[in-house]
């Protein structure tokens, strides 16, 4: 096989931040005169975007560097690059472990792809994993979809909970200033994009580290400010936001969302465990109750409302006692999904070295069991969507029917109908639904069933 000179591909691993950096380096590359190659075999750049919340993401990333290293051996002009958390946490160790790699960068440096390549180019071998103030992007990603957008509004992470890596990753929080995150979200409008999420590790953080006074004089800026200042941003007509932290989420935020129409009253808020003691030991600052009185909240504003939420089963320490709290509060909330883990421990983190590690055995048993329920309680979740007209975005074929496009509610549930993506990509569709399943819907254009219900009344 031959090398096109100008090919690049990335392979993403990971959550959202990681896609976001995917794609502005992906921007970053296309500026320079590279083009995308599906095929990595066929990329004269590779760049492995890591994860290393779990353990199985990172073998992965190895045995697909472990191939493209083999291949350097033949295709010496290949540039092979690592990137994100993985290659953060390793740094120069990577280079011991793969000699054949020509850069290794963690998530600061994304939107210093060029510069970095550039000294790669000059015949060096880089590692870029100091810490740095992120300068103000003026980077145009190159997004994969053409109809929702990732924006960040927040990097870096300063709670320390005791299973995560992404503090020691990615740094400190830095806020972007209001200002730099509407005019990219002017920018997406005018590109013809409906929908952004607003990224940020802990994004009820935003704004604590920005200097001045918000609009109405007070001191700290806040996530709310920012979704009053972006709300009326001409075209895009969705606004969603993730991750939200349980010990800093606000009535005023839940007002705002019940107030501004375009943010999607849709909330994801991880709870991580139903359990105090062992939310005390992860370092989360917030009890179970309090967890509850927010969703109550929630609903109180926005009965509807879609109620996502992450946990970790099988925490050092947790009997089964505590795990069965983590089902109650599952089995009560009634969640409209839930993205489960079986603890795994993460090198640097301090739960990583506790003694009452439990056995995989133990942690895929809760695991299977949390799923289980997690299942029954979407299924009846769904159940309200049923004979309802919902607004779905269009963002892609239906991949196992040609026939079919599909796209998501406000709710950010997945849905299905038959149509033609050339014509219906990008657009907000009404769609009826009569078909309901845990964690999708499938439905027929409205238009398309009034035209039918009047045939039939003729
Ligand atoms: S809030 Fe906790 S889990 Fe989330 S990124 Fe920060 S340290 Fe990790």
């Amino acid at each position: 096989m031959t090398t096109s000179k100008r090919r690049y591909h990335i392979t993403t691993f990971g959550c959202q931040m990681n896609k976001a950096d995917s794609e502005r380096m992906a921007g970053i590359l296309e500026d320079m005169g590279f083009e995308w190659s599906e095929d990595p075999n066929n990329a004269k750049v590779v760049i492995y975007n890591t994860c290393s919340i779990r353990d199985n993401a990172e073998q992965r990333v190895y045995s697909h560097l472990g191939r493209q290293a083999a291949r350097k051996h033949k295709e010496p002009d290949l540039i092979l690059a690592i990137a994100g958390c993985v290659a953060q946490q390793e740094g120069e160790l990577l280079l011991l472990r793969v000699p054949e790699l020509d850069l290794v960068m963690g998530p600061q440096h994304a939107n210093r792809l060029q510069d970095l390549l550039q000294q790669v180019f000059d015949g060096n071998q880089v590692v870029a994993t100091e810490s740095v103030h992120i300068m103000e992007d003026i980077t145009k990603p190159r997004r994969d979809s053409k109809a929702t957008a990732w924006v960040n509004v927040i990097y870096g992470c300063n709670e320390r909970c005791t299973y995560c890596v992404v503090p020691n990753v990615r740094g400190v929080e830095q806020s972007r200033t209001p200002e730099a995150i509407r005019e990219e979200m002017e920018e997406l409008g005018r590109q013809g994009y409906k929908e952004v999420t607003l990224l940020g590790q802990n994004i009820d953080a935003y704004g604590r580290d920005l200097p001045g006074t918000t609009p109405e004089g007070r001191h700290l800026y806040t996530l709310t400010d920012l979704l009053y200042f972006v709300h009326d941003v001409p075209g895009i007509e969705r606004i969603r936001f993730a991750t939200s932290h349980p010990r800093y989420f606000t009535e005023r935020l839940i007002k705002a969302c019940a107030e501004l129409p375009k943010v999607c009253e849709h909330f994801h808020i991880p709870f991580q465990s139903g359990d105090n003691e062992i939310l005390k030991r992860m370092s989360r600052g917030y009890t179970q109750e309090k967890y509850r009185r927010i969703i109550d909240m929630v609903r109180r504003y926005m009965p509807d409302a879609s109620i996502t939420a992450d946990a970790i089963v099988g925490f050092p320490g947790e009997t089964e006692e505590q795990f069965e709290k983590t089902l109650k509060l599952t089995d009560e909330i009634g969640f409209d999904l839930v993205n489960t883990a079986a603890y795994s421990p993460r090198p640097g983190t301090p739960a990583a070295v506790w003694d009452g590690q439990l056995s995989e055995e133990v942690k895929k048993d809760r695991l299977q069991r949390i799923n289980h329920l997690v299942n029954i309680k979407a299924a009846v979740r769904s159940q309200r969507y049923m004979g309802r007209i919902e607004s779905v975005l269009v963002e892609e074929q239906n991949p196992k029917d040609a026939m079919q496009v599909m796209g998501r509610t406000c709710g950010n549930r997945l849905t299905f109908f038959t149509g033609d993506i050339n014509e219906l990509k990008g657009k907000i569709i009404k769609v009826k639904i009569n078909q309901v399943r845990p964690f999708s819907l499938t439905g027929t254009v409205v238009d398309e069933v009034v035209k039918v219900e009047a045939a039939l009344t003729v």
